[in-house]
Formats: structure tokens, sequence, C-alpha cells
């Protein structure tokens, strides 16, 4: 059977909204890391000590050794890096900031691994790689990574 992309004479396109209500489970790992932000202010990573790697938001196992590392927590600093990170240019209902805003790979001290997180209290044409930003804490929970609300310069 041969698939025309030209010819769409006989297709029928329909719209419609999808409604998909869903639940993220988190895992033990992930609801330590969650609720150690929203209760102590503090990012917690697992250490794997066969590698010699801090993993940062923290998993269950090494990706690389596949040791386990939910007994091998670390508490790590607040204060970290920009290792990469890009603007976003478009508005989306379900993006976290009005844009333009700062997207960015932040290596918090002590960690070997970078995660995505917002940058704001700068103007995203002064955004650098190597910029030291530390974290802020939402003033109200959400029970997500969003009660680590962003980073901002030093
Ligand atoms: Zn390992």
């Amino acid at each position: 059977m041969e698939i025309s992309y030209e010819n769409t004479k006989d297709c029928k396109v329909m719209t419609g909204k999808m409604a998909l209500p869903n639940q993220y489970f988190a895992g033990r790992v992930g609801s330590k890391f969650i609720i150690a932000l929203r209760d102590e202010h503090k990012i917690l990573g697992v250490r794997c000590e066969k590698c010699n790697k801090v993993f940062v938001p923290p998993r269950e196992y090494c990706e690389k050794c596949l040791s386990k590392l939910d007994e091998s927590w670390v508490e790590l600093s607040n204060e970290g890096v920009i290792t990469n990170y890009t603007v976003v240019n478009y508005n989306d209902k379900h993006l976290p900031r009005r844009a333009p805003y700062i997207l960015a790979l932040v290596k918090v001290d002590g960690a070997d691994t970078p995660f995505p997180h917002i940058v704001e209290g700068i103007d995203v044409e002064d955004v650098k790689v190597g910029m030291k930003v530390k974290a802020v804490f939402a003033e109200e929970t959400t029970n997500t990574i969003r009660d680590l609300d962003h980073f901002e310069p030093l």
C-alpha cells in the first residue's frame, strides 16, 4: 500500500479537545528530594562511591555502574554555576513563566550533574555560562521541583 501525503481529498480531519488527568509518581528517591526542598530548603543528591559522582536530581541507581544509590544521600550547596542555558521566547499556558525567560542548566556546588531550572533577577541578554547563581525557594509550596522557585545571580 502506498501512502500519499499529497492527496488529502479523502482525509477527514476532526478537531477536538482531549483531557488527560494523570498522576506522576515521584517514588521514594524523588519524594525525599522534593520534601527536602519544601521543608528544609535543601538540595539533596546521591553519591555513587564506585564512580565518585554525585547526581542531582537524585536517582535510585547509578546510570554508569547501576549501583543502588538510595542510601547514599548528600546535602549540597544552594549555590552553583550555569553550565548552559537557553532563552525561552514564546508563551504557552503550560510554561512556568512569561517569555522571555532564562532556562538554564545549573550545577550546584558539590554535584557532578546539572539540572534545568529557571534563572531570574537578570536581563536575558546578560546571562552567561559560568555565572554563579543561588537558589531562591518558593514562599508557598506546590510539592514539586518548583518549591525551588528559581536561581538568581550571586
Ligand atoms: Zn556508579
